[in-house]
């Protein structure tokens, strides 16, 4: 828990978030701001500020990021096409520097992102 961070604020139940999954290690809610019509975030609890922060002992943890997000691709309707998307550094476009997957789908995707 980091006291100035809005997501461990969101793990926390401090903020709320519309959530679609939570256990121990992840939880994965609903953007606020949705850029597709399917557009959720999926998070370590442990707070690491983004992927260049990511420790050897993380690995088995992101791992379980990237499967609990094509999980839940699946369950909302998106698994046949789905995005999966991390920022690293303001100039790269990470808001929140609390590692972060996004997972967009619903509609086409272009390439390369912007
Ligand atoms: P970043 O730009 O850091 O990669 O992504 C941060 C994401 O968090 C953005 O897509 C933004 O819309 C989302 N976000 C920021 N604040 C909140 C919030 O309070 N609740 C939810 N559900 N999403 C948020
Ligand atoms: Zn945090």
């Amino acid at each position: 828990m980091h006291p100035n961070c809005l997501f461990c604020k969101i793990i926390n139940g401090d903020i709320p978030a519309s959530k679609l999954y939570e256990d121990d290690e992840v939880t994965a809610f609903w953007d606020i701001a949705p850029q597709a019509p399917r557009h959720f975030l999926v998070i370590p609890k442990k707070h690491i500020t983004g992927p260049a922060a990511l420790g050897s002992e993380d690995e088995q943890l992101i791992g379980k990021v990237m499967r609990t997000g094509a999980r839940l691709a699946a369950e909302n309707g998106i698994g046949d096409g789905f995005r999966m998307v991390f920022n690293n550094g303001a100039e790269a476009g990470q808001t929140v520097f609390h590692l972060h997957m996004h997972v967009l789908g619903g509609r086409a995707m272009n390439w390369p992102p912007g």
